[in-house]
Order: C-alpha cells, then sequence, then structure tokens
C-alpha cells in the first residue's frame, strides 16, 4: 500500500505513521517527493489496515501497489530518480557517461583511459578489477590491486569509479575503492548480494540478467531498494537469443518500457549489447533517442591487446566522436550528457 500523507504533515508526523506502520508488521519505506511524502507500506495483505490507515488524521488517502515491484513501481513515485555521484549525473535531464575497459589491466593503461574519456566529457569510470569470465582459465581480473589503479585513477581526474562486486564478501573491499557498486548480469538474481549492497547506501549499478524478464529485473532492483537504498540505476545490457550476428541482442524498447513502469533511471550498455565495436556509436546514438539516462561504454587504448572483451571495445578517438554525437542528439530531447 502507498499511504500517501497530507501536504500539512510534519515530518514528525511522517516518523509516527512510519512507526505505526511498522507496528502492523510491515515495513514502512518514507519516499520524500517534491509535492509530497509517502509511505510505502510493504508486506502481507491483511484485512483492515487500509482502513485503519486511512482513518488517521495526517492521512490523505492509502492507495494498493498494484505492481509486483512496490518501491521501484511509478505508483509509489512518479518522479524521475536522479543518482549522482561525483560529477556523475544519472537521471531527470542528465545522461550520465561511465566508460573505460573491460577490466583494470594495468596502471599505464587505466591512466590513459581515464584521462583520455574523461577529456572527451566522460564523467563515470568503468573497469573490473573483479571479472566474471565464462571460462576459469581466462583472466580473472587484478583484484585488489586493480580496485588500487581505479583509486589512483580518481585521484587524477575526478570521474567516478564504477566497478563490479560479485560476492558479499567483497562489498566491504570494494566499497572501500568504489563510488559505484556494479552488478553483473551474471548475477541479477543473486539476492544475497542484491541485499549485501542495499546495506552498503551506495549507488547500485544493477545489470540486467541475459534472459531476466522485466518484471524478474524490477524485483532484482527490489532487493536493494528495499535494504533502504534507493540509488539504484538499472542497466540494459543485452539479452540471448537465438540470433548470432551479435553477442547479445540490445532491445532499446526496454528503456521507454522501463520508464512507464518505474521512476529508476535506466543506462544502456551497448559494448555487451553487441560484442561489436563498429556497431557502439550507432548503438549510443540510438539509446539516447530512446531516452535513456545514461550509457556505460568499454574503451581501451590499443583493443586488439585487451585482456577481456577488445572486440567491442572502442579506441578513446572513437568514444571522443561518439559524446560529440551523444551530446547534439541528447539537445534535441532537452537532455544533455554530464
Ligand atoms: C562487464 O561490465 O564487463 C560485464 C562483465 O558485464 P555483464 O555483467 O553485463 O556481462
Ligand atoms: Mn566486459
Amino acid at each position: 500500500m502507498i499511504v500517501v500523507m497530507k501536504r500539512s504533515a510534519t515530518e514528525e508526523m511522517v516518523q509516527q505513521m512510519a512507526q505505526r506502520i511498522e507496528n502492523m508488521g510491515l515495513k514502512a519505506h518514507i519516499i520524500v517527493g517534491t509535492e509530497r511524502t509517502v509511505i510505502a507500506a510493504i508486506g502481507e495483505k491483511r484485512n483492515g489496515e487500509q482502513a485503519t490507515l486511512e482513518s488517521c488524521e495526517e492521512v490523505d488517502k492509502v492507495v494498493p501497489i498494484l505492481a509486483p515491484f512496490k518501491i521501484a513501481s511509478v505508483e509509489t513515485k512518479p518522479e524521475p530518480t536522479v543518482v549522482q555521484v561525483r560529477d556523475l549525473k544519472i537521471g531527470g535531464d542528465s545522461i550520465g557517461v561511465i566508460a573505460g575497459p573491460c577490466s583494470v589491466e594495468g596502471e599505464e593503461q587505466i591512466l590513459a583511459v581515464a584521462q583520455a574519456v574523461k577529456q572527451a566529457g566522460a564523467t563515470g569510470l568503468r573497469g573490473g578489477a573483479f571479472k566474471p569470465r565464462t571460462s576459469p582459465y581466462s583472466f580473472q581480473g587484478m583484484k585488489e590491486d586493480g580496485l588500487k589503479l581505479l583509486a589512483a585513477a580518481r585521484d587524477m581526474t575526478g570521474l567516478a569509479i564504477v566497478t563490479e562486486v560479485m560476492t558479499p564478501h567483497h562489498v566491504e573491499l570494494v566499497a572501500k575503492y568504489a563510488d559505484v557498486l556494479q552488478i553483473g548480469a551474471r548475477n541479477m538474481q543473486n539476492y544475497h548480494l542484491l541485499q549485501a549492497v542495499g546495506e552498503t547506501r551506495m549507488p547500485v549499478l544493477l545489470k540486467r540478467g541475459a534472459s531476466a524478464t522485466m518484471d524478474e529485473f524490477l524485483l532484482a532492483a527490489e532487493y536493494i531498494l528495499d535494504q533502504g537504498n534507493s540509488q539504484v540505476i538499472l542497466c540494459e545490457r543485452g539479452v540471448r537469443t537465438f540470433e548470432a550476428h551479435t553477442r547479445f541482442t540490445l532491445p532499446l524498447a526496454t528503456v521507454p518500457y522501463l520508464h512507464e513502469k518505474t521512476h529508476l533511471p535506466i543506462i544502456i550498455d551497448p559494448s555487451h549489447g553487441t560484442g561489436i565495436a563498429s556497431l557502439v556509436p550507432s548503438m549510443c546514438h540510438a539509446s539516447i533517442a530512446a531516452g535513456c539516462d545514461g550509457l556505460i561504454l568499454e574503451v581501451h587504448p590499443d583493443p586488439s591487446q585487451a585482456l577481456s572483451d577488445g572486440a567491442q571495445s572502442v579506441t578513446p578517438a572513437v568514444f571522443q566522436d561518439i559524446m560529440e554525437q551523444c551530446r547534439k542528439i541528447a539537445e534535441v530531447f532537452g537532455r544533455h550528457c554530464s
């Protein structure tokens, strides 16, 4: 249920109402909107609660949340959520661009990419230190050494660091160095990991599982939100289909669809979505035209030498062209690349 408080309700009244909801055995999530405050009361539905809450003086109305994902739903919060960390701003008028290599490979590589993408206008730096690889014999990432290099790149450029965390045991370690915790496609339904990153209160970039439905995707986000962490960024990175001309199939209709269902920002990963560097620029342009709130792109100084995902990585020069085109397209839609 959504308990919509009257405009006149004070902070104290909101807190008391939240307590009252908790006393009923429900979980209360306070959502402060621009217009008014609502409290999402989450839990098993029982008889009589709606009428009881509705009879309270400071309550305007109580409405059921129809979507299975409760806190993520536009029914609970119609205004778009904007996630900001350092200069990376994702949502609302801002299209945040995160760029960098698939994996952190060494000091020279990460500092060179960081400088190049910063100069081209990116505000976030991606780079995996813990890598989920299909084969156990492939490069698994530089681990904590990689995290330290990302932090050094942030010190040098001011870029917000986006990096993957693969297990609840590493959340504390990765959180020490990162600005945004990435949950990879393979872990979208790792519910303990979702809860663990939910507890941090740090921005979380949640990638769609390669075979996850929209409801499963939004319910995965709900696991993070349910821990009290409201800073969730959804990322479409392509799904597995019968089609083999691209690594995955990148469905851009998920952008307007998700905007109809959730207030959470949605970004696109055209690198994993296509697997082919030459297709990446066009998919960036199309993603912005489709209304995405950001992009996450793989950029490598020498893609042919990359230790992972070289075939889908663009060079810094191509990235610069992408940024220039994206700025123009964003402007047509009254938005800007932050
Ligand atoms: C990545 O970002 O390098 C990555 C492993 O992505 P995904 O989880 O989408 O496969
Ligand atoms: Mn990759």
